[in-house]
């Protein structure tokens, strides 16, 4: 199991590598643009080809997360158009670099319902982000908290979303476990996380699980608010992460941290140490590049 975390990718994508390296991190997530802005990435030759030796020499799996203000649910035409836009460009980017999948989140249907329409709408416009990139690159739907109208915070709307895709093998889900228990999940529980993990089973499939979140949640189980804390801090503590990394459906599954840091500066060296200390307990192995550096 990968234990990993979002870093940086101020000044170049190319510099993450030595970020990620300074904390340990076995495995990145990055922003290739601005997260606040609908500016397609800019990264230059070569800055492409230190991208892609960095990542060839690491072995770290890698994952772009994408737009925050991406949304497939809005009724606004031009809102969407700019959405899909914005992911077909990460996806691009993604099949060039080298980078597994482009996790993002699917969106908010502003109070007109989900059902019908909205889904078929937020189906037919992942379906032309995938065909407007044609690579290996995965599209990977993030589970939400359940806040307002937000769509995908239940498996079986993900599940939803991949039926209405026809079950193309390039969709796929990134797990934040914040947002789960927030959304009711109570995935610390032994009981609570094979129930929950078997719902997903039934509506995803659980080898379409590529990517964690490990984020604490300072929000209660069914809190349905999104607010990350640090490893052990939170509603799931240090016990909650066992739990869940026990559970044979997070084992070939990389963690990626996504918490605010003990000095608010992000993910750091204590919250990854947190993660691996809990990896050791519960008798996981590293990933073998790492044990090759030890000897
Ligand atoms: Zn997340
Ligand atoms: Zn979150």
């Amino acid at each position: 199991m990968h234990i990993g975390a979002h870093i940086s990718s101020a000044g170049g994508i190319h510099k993450v590598f030595e970020r990620a390296e300074a904390i340990g991190a076995e495995a990145i997530q990055i922003f290739p643009s601005a997260p606040q802005q609908w500016k397609a990435p800019v990264i230059s030759d070569d800055q492409a080809q230190l991208f892609r030796d960095g990542l060839a020499e690491s072995a770290k799996p890698a994952f772009f997360h994408g737009v925050y203000l991406v949304n497939l649910a809005s009724p606004d035409e031009a809102l969407v158009e700019r959405s899909v836009t914005s992911l077909t460009q990460y996806l691009d980017w993604a099949g060039k670099l080298g980078v597994r999948g482009v996790i993002f989140h699917a969106g908010s249907h502003l109070g007109r319902g989900w059902d019908g329409e909205c889904a078929a709408q937020v189906s037919g416009l992942m379906r032309r982000a995938l065909d407007a990139a044609p690579n290996d690159a995965l599209l990977v739907i993030e589970n939400n908290a359940g806040q307002g109208n937000c769509i995908g915070a239940t498996f079986g709307e993900i599940g939803e979303m991949i039926r209405g895709l026809k079950n193309d093998p390039r969709v796929a889900v990134c797990l934040d476990t914040c947002h789960a228990l927030a959304m009711g999940y109570d995935i610390v529980t032994a009981k609570g996380c094979d129930a929950a993990m078997k719902e997903f089973d039934k509506e995803i499939g659980l080898e379409r699980l590529v990517a964690v979140h490990a984020n604490d949640s300072k929000m209660p189980l069914g809190g349905t608010r999104d607010r990350h804390e640090n490893i052990g801090d939170g509603h799931i503590g240090l016990d909650g992460f066992a739990t869940i990394m026990r559970h044979k459906a997070f084992r070939d599954v990389p963690f990626l941290l996504e918490v605010p840091g003990f000095d608010g500066k992000g993910p750091d060296i204590e919250n990854i140490m947190r993660l691996k200390a809990i990896r050791a307990g519960v008798g996981l192995a590293a990933p073998h590049f790492e044990s090759k550096e030890r000897e």
